[in-house]
């Protein structure tokens, strides 16, 4: 926990961006940060060690955490791949693709051609907000006949009730 709040505190909170009402959790300084990195990796896994083949992570700060997590988990004996979960139209050839409501307007995802059936799937990214990507996500890796089992997020919006659209996400911190 002491970690776990240092991490906390290393958060950038930035008043009225990207639009005027909204608080924007900044994490980057958090992965600047040898240790608060380390302790971000390790507290997103500690629920779902050993559940999981790849860890998904959506772009782009998702890759950030998807690939300290994997890297720890392979360098504890483990054995974790990641998925690269990319906004539409930067993959040469994607397996998928499912478009997803915005507070104004809609956005699309898509997954690279390494998803196969049996594949368990660890999702994470920075922050659940109204919960339409981690929705998307889901329902991404399903499509392709691959299991989630399990989503992660450093930061909840409390407010805005994430959850009911996206499932049960395990989040290290709420705001
Ligand atoms: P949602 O689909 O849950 O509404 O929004 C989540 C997506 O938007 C995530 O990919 C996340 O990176 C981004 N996002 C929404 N709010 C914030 C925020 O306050 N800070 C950061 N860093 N990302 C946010």
């Amino acid at each position: 926990p002491e970690a776990l709040n240092r991490a906390k505190s290393l958060f950038a909170v930035i008043p009225d961006y990207p639009e005027p009402g909204v608080t924007f959790q900044d994490i980057t300084p958090v992965l600047a940060d040898p240790e608060g990195l380390t302790t971000l990796a390790e507290a997103l896994l500690a629920p779902f060690a050993g559940q999981f083949d790849l860890i998904a992570g959506i772009e782009a700060r998702g890759f950030l955490l998807a690939g300290a997590m994997a890297g720890l988990t392979n360098a504890r004996g483990g054995s974790a791949g990641v998925l690269t979960i990319r906004k539409a139209g930067k993959l040469p050839s994607p397996a998928a693709k499912v478009s997803y409501e915005l507070e104004y307007g809609s956005a699309a995802i898509e997954a690279p051609d390494v998803l196969r059936p049996g594949h368990r799937v660890l999702i994470v990214d920075d922050v659940l907000a109204t919960g339409g990507t981690i929705a998307a996500c889901r329902e991404l890796v399903t499509e392709l006949g691959a299991e989630v089992v399990g989503a992660t997020a450093v930061m909840k919006v409390e407010a805005l009730d994430g959850e009911k659209i996206a499932g049960e996400v395990h989040s290290l911190f709420s705001c």
